[in-house]
Order: C-alpha cells, then structure tokens, then sequence
C-alpha cells in the first residue's frame, strides 16, 4: 500500500495543485491543511500568520493517511471557487513577483476578511466606493524625508494637502492621466509604499511620487479604491467598455527599471542614470526617488525607426554590456547605452524590443499628418535632446 507521503505526492499533481494557490508560483511544496491549497514558501508563511490556517509541509512534515484523505477532496481548483467566487475587478492577484504586502493582502481579504465569497456584500469592500481620504506619507521632492500629507480621492482626482486643516491642495492629479503600482522603481525602501505617476500638465513632464501607509492593509484600500474610482470613470467615458477591459488598463506595472549608462549628447563618456520603462516611455533619472527625470524617449514602432540592437559600432566594442537603442531623432547611430552586466543587458533588449514589437503602426491618416514640433521636457538639461515624447493626454489609459 502507498505511503501517506506517496499518496500526497499524487494529490500534488492534480490540475490545479501544480501551482501555489495565491500567486501561482511553480512546484508549491507547502500546503494549508484545513483549506486543502498548496503554497509557496512566502504564501505558506503569511498562511501561518493567520490563526485559522494550519500549514505543513509536504516535504519536512510527517503525514498520516487521514490528512491526506483530508487535502484529496479539496485542491486548489476547488478552493478557488470558493474562497475567488466574487474578486472585485480593482483587485490584482499577486504574481510570483508581487512585493510581499500585495500577497500579504491578498491572502488575508480572502480568508481573513473573507470578501471574495459569493455572498460577500459591499460593507466588506470599502474601497467599492471609490473615494478615500486619509495620511499618506510623502517622499519630499529633494530630500529623503517622508512627511504625512492628507490625502483626497474624491471628484475624480487625488488630491494631497499639507495637512487635514488646509483647504488649498498642494498637488492635484486627474484619475485619467494618473497610475499607481505597488510594484515598481524604489518601493523598497518602504514595505507598504506606492508610487503614483502622472502627466504633470504644468511642467509638461511625468512626475514621480513616493508614498507609504503605516499598515499594508491600508495602502492596499488605497490602491484598489483608487483602481475601483478609474474603472468606474473610465466606463462612464467609454460605454462600450467592459468591466476586465476598463480593469486591464486602469494601471500598470512598469516593464523594467534599473541602472544603464548612457553618453549626454555633448559627452563622449558614459554616466550612469536611473532608468524606467512605463510602456512606451523610457524615463532616465539621476536617482531612483527624483520627482521628474532628466529626459524620457517616446518608444514607437520599427516602421517608424525605432529598434534595438545588441551590436555596437567598433569604437564600443570593448563595452562587452554594450547595446544600441535607435531612434528618428538619433538617426546618426542611436542612443548607446551600457547595461551592469550580461543579464540586465538581455533583460532591457528584451523589454526594449518587446516595447517596440508591441507598438501600434499609427493610421495612415495620423501617418500623413506628422505631429506637430513639441517642446523640450527638460529645457535646463544637458540631455535636452532625448525630449522626444509627448504623451497623449486626451487619451484614457
Ligand atoms: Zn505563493
């Protein structure tokens, strides 16, 4: 007769169970025993936390036959439809990749908080309303302090104030030209942190800013209710939007971002920037917490001139992370730029030219009609020239 350790071992291969319940990482050899899922280590451990679980491994732990008659009859499929019956389209299962909060979270509003259940009701979703208001703390635009600033999401903006007290917003952000996402450039620093992006219309560049919430629970009220106010607005804009259309395109995470040198116009020598890839905008920073960044490059299709090469003229040669970005301003030889070492070098190509493969041929009409001269983002900089982007801000995101 078959272990009990065997047994587990069959179970474990069920469609379903290949994956961790939570983030769908591969080969979970944790389980939750009393919820019959399997888990990641990170999910295991965040399970453990909560006081209903009762979590073991499926390696190190002993087993006996009626546990895993116990996790036969449940799964990961069936425990999805029970405990995801109801997920509001403002939330975002975590990935693999998540940031430990966004798993945190997501695993206690689904069985601590228990509001994915079928017969969960809006009073268990405050962030179904789409208004918020409450203390964030703000990363200062020239220093590393952190203030707390009182926050408004109402009228289909995010507003900020110095504090509760004032009537007159220090900062006020449209919905339609703003994104957030839990997981990007800079958020190590704090472990509920968000960053917020925007068009800032008034100095015609996009602007960065850093925030944290005391408690992972209320960063991520933030982050959905904030989703949830997009979506809704984004509906009434568009009627012929659905809802997981509107959902999709709400907010985004950024494709990469991480340090590459790069040559100022005027400069033969390399000089290391911060760089991030928000679709098709590649934003260089002198640091990673700057506001506004040195210069951003619009990134459009290969018909157009834009494309990417691992090759480098022979005067880069001996750049072995060396690679080309080209584009219709710099049609004498592109952009070259110096990744830190083999990999990040393949990981910008291939974000690159996944940008650039994924970019729409504009219509014939817009083709014939070349975009009028725009100007420069950044009209104090040595790297002026990179100013090539202009987003559309009509347009809903
Ligand atoms: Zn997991």
């Amino acid at each position: 007769m078959a272990t009990p350790m065997e047994r587990l071992n069959i179970v474990r291969q069920q469609p379903g169970n290949g994956v961790c319940a939570e983030c769908r990482d591969n080969n979970p050899e944790w389980c939750c025993l009393n919820r019959g899922v399997f888990l990641c280590i990170t999910c295991a451990g965040i399970h453990r936390r909560l006081h209903s679980s009762i979590v073991r491994s499926c390696r190190l732990d002993s087993w006996k036959h009626h546990m895993v008659d116990s996790i036969a009859t449940k799964g990961n499929l069936k425990a999805k439809a029970m405990w995801e019956a109801n997920v509001p389209a403002c939330w975002l299962p975590p990935s693999p990749n998540s940031r430990y909060v966004v798993k945190e979270q997501w695993i206690m509003a689904k069985y601590d908080r228990e509001q994915f259940l079928a017969t969960a009701g809006a009073s268990r979703k405050p962030y179904m309303s789409g208004v918020k208001q409450g203390i964030l703390y703000k990363r200062m635009k020239q220093s590393e302090v952190w203030n707390g600033r009182w926050f408004v999401l109402a009228d289909r903006q995010l507003s900020y104030f110095k504090s509760y007290h004032d009537r007159t917003a220090k900062t006020v952000i449209s919905l339609l030209h703003m994104n957030v996402t839990l997981n990007g450039p800079g958020l190590e620093s704090h472990p509920n942190s968000m960053l917020i992006a925007f068009w800032d219309e008034k100095i015609k560049k996009t602007r960065h800013i850093f925030v944290y919430a005391e408690v992972g629970k209320d960063i991520m009220d933030w982050f959905c209710t904030i989703r949830c106010a997009k979506i809704s607005l984004m509906r009434e804009m568009i009627p012929e939007l659905t809802v997981e259309e509107a959902a999709q395109r709400a907010t985004w995470e950024f494709s990469i971002w991480g340090n590459l040198c790069k040559t100022p116009p005027t400069q033969k020598k390399f000089q290391k920037r911060f760089f991030v890839l928000d679709k098709n905008s590649l934003r260089y920073y002198q640091s990673p917490y700057d506001p506004y960044p040195l210069g951003e490059i619009y990134l459009g299709p290969s018909v157009r001139g834009f494309w990417v090469d691992e090759h480098v003229p022979d005067k880069l040669q001996h750049y072995t992370n060396a690679f080309m970005l080209h584009t219709p301003s710099r049609s004498n030889g592109g952009f070259p730029l110096l990744a830190e070492d083999s990999g990040s070098k393949m990981a910008w190509i291939t974000a690159l030219q996944d940008t650039v493969r994924n970019s729409k041929r504009p219509a014939a009409k817009t083709e014939a009609t070349p975009a009028p001269p725009t100007p420069p983002f950044d009209t104090h900089s040595y790297e002026e020239e990179d100013t090539t982007f202009t987003p559309n801000v009509t347009t809903v995101y």
